[in-house]
């Protein structure tokens, strides 16, 4: 192995912890498990430049070492965190990061600071049953699929390498592992405040609320109900992340309170698929069985969520519980309107339409009514919808795929009259839909193949250029029709894996 040493790491990563400043009943302090044999797949410099790594020496030996968790950087203080968290509706009091653990913290080129995790790096004291490993797969998902959606403009967690390490996992059969590098505005979730909660622990359950208000809402420092505010400020965020879901037909599948951060990202690809032909009542995750996590559910689902950690701070609300749960229940019952608003500014934008109308709602739900009734495909369908309206064959064109070609014409009409009212060029609306409708998502046989060749072939070839395409979504990058195209029905993947 490489004779480097932690010497060589000075500098590289700058780390500044704060969460291990917190106290012990936060955390474990615990170093990765080093692998056999690691070797970097895949590093995203562009992030690691956002961060203010040293790029140059971690795409060579030195970032192999450390994102497999072989070599420990100059200035990590490695922890496993702990909460607790609602799973499919029940709780569970300890959960924490069984095959996760936070390297350190460093500051992005936005002065914020960034944790930067190794998940699949070995048992910690959270790892209950499990290995505290990763296959290879779901840390390819994971990267995949976390790429598209950041750049698809949502809120997300990153992923900044991939490693593979040489080993072997045991689930259905032996699988080769994998160690992802996620970089997170925080690990602060739901279930970090349950956990205090549950145990009654009001004093760090304090000290996580001022840590999160410092770290993520600092604006609100100064206002009197200081604590309902940070409430709201999270239920903004998490209200727009959940939204930003449903406008590009992404179910995350697994919406455990554990799964969902303070900050708004988008955390835990595990199950998460892109809808291919439009039903709300779409699950892919194979351990959804009365699908809970459905796509149409997202909303109430997320609203289930913050009312527990609306639960979990109502000691510090005020001493009065009752009187604590009144002024929080009064916020959380706005939910479903801001919900609604953020949804129907998403699908303006997609629809091309710039200004507030309030018919608008019922010109969005007819849509998506026939796209349901003629089994469309949800992305595809909006993109062939931002082709210029002007052109003659448009009509016939959108309607090619249509069984009742009638009821696609009136809605048309309806559509392009509101359309008219604004008085943009045409030119002008298609621009600001192809803006707004993607091209290129990670659709569930694409992501499946990518890994297939990568896993099963050792050929990383597809899944490289299926990223390379993916950082792009909005442009026609006049490539190959797959890798925009529904998939044929031999091609349907219906249903995901956690694959933990
Ligand atoms: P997740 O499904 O990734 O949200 O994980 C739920 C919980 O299970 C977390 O506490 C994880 O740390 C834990 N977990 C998942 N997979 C493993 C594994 N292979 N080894 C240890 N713990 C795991
Ligand atoms: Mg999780």
């Amino acid at each position: 192995m490489t004779n480097y040493k932690k010497n060589n790491s000075k500098n590289v990563f700058n780390f500044k912890n704060s969460y291990v400043k917190l106290s012990n009943d936060f955390f474990q302090r615990i170093n990765p498990v080093p692998v056999k044999e690691p070797n970097l797949l895949e590093f995203n410099e562009d992030l690691s430049d956002f961060l203010n790594l040293d790029t140059g020496k971690l795409k060579g030996d030195l970032g192999k070492l450390v994102f497999s968790g072989n070599l420990i950087p100059d200035g990590s203080d490695p922890i496993a965190l702990a909460y607790a968290g609602h799973q499919f509706g029940d709780f569970v009091p300890q959960l924490g990061d069984g095959r996760a653990i936070l390297i350190g913290e460093v500051i992005g080129k936005d002065k914020k600071k960034y944790d930067i995790q190794l998940k699949g790096s070995g048992l910690t004291r959270f790892s209950r049953q499990g290995d505290g490993r990763a296959p290879l797969g779901p840390v390819i998902r994971e990267f995949l699929m976390s790429e598209a959606i950041f750049h698809l403009n949502i809120p997300t967690t990153r992923s900044l390498a991939m490693v593979s390490t040489g080993e072997f996992v045991k689930r259905e059969t032996f699988l080769p592992s994998g160690i992802l590098t996620r970089v997170a505005s925080s690990h602060v979730r739901v279930g970090t405040f349950e956990y205090f909660s549950y145990s009654k622990n009001y004093k760090s359950l304090k000290k996580l609320i001022d840590y999160s208000i410092n770290r993520h809402f600092k604006k609100i420092k100064k206002n009197k109900d200081l604590y309902l505010s940070f409430f709201y400020s999270v239920m903004i965020l998490q209200a727009k992340l959940v939204s930003s879901w449903m406008n590009v037909g992404f179910i995350h599948g697994v919406m455990n309170t554990d799964n969902t951060l303070v900050s708004g990202e988008t955390i835990d690809y595990g199950p998460c698929a892109f809808m291919d032909f439009y039903n709300p009542s779409t699950v892919f995750s194979f351990i959804d069985t009365f699908g809970r996590y459905s796509y149409k559910n997202q909303g109430q689902i997320v609203m289930w969520n913050l009312a527990k950690l609306a639960e979990s701070i109502l000691p510090l609300i005020d001493k009065n519980l009752e009187r604590a749960k009144k002024k929080i229940t009064e916020i959380l019952l706005q939910f479903p309107k801001i919900f609604e608003d953020f949804w129907i500014e998403g699908m303006r934008k997609k629809f091309g339409l710039f200004t507030k109308n309030k018919k608008d709602f019922e010109i969005f739900k007819s849509f998506l009514e026939l796209l349901q009734m003629e089994e469309l495909d949800f992305t595809s369908t909006f993109r062939k919808l931002s082709s210029k309206t002007s052109d003659e064959k448009f009509d016939d064109e959108f309607l090619k795929e249509f069984k009742n070609k009638r009821n696609g014409k009136n809605w048309l009409m309806t559509w392009k009259k509101r359309i008219y009212d604004e008085k943009k060029s045409l030119d002008e609306v298609s621009d600001f839909m192809k803006a707004n409708n993607p091209i290129y998502i990670p659709r569930n046989h694409l992501i499946e193949r990518a890994i297939k060749e990568a896993v099963h072939g050792n050929d990383f070839s597809f899944m490289r250029k299926f990223l390379s395409i993916l950082r792009s979504p909005y442009r026609d990058l006049k490539i190959e029709s797959f890798f925009s195209a529904p998939p044929r029905t031999d091609e349907l993947v219906k249903k995901t894996f956690c694959g933990t």
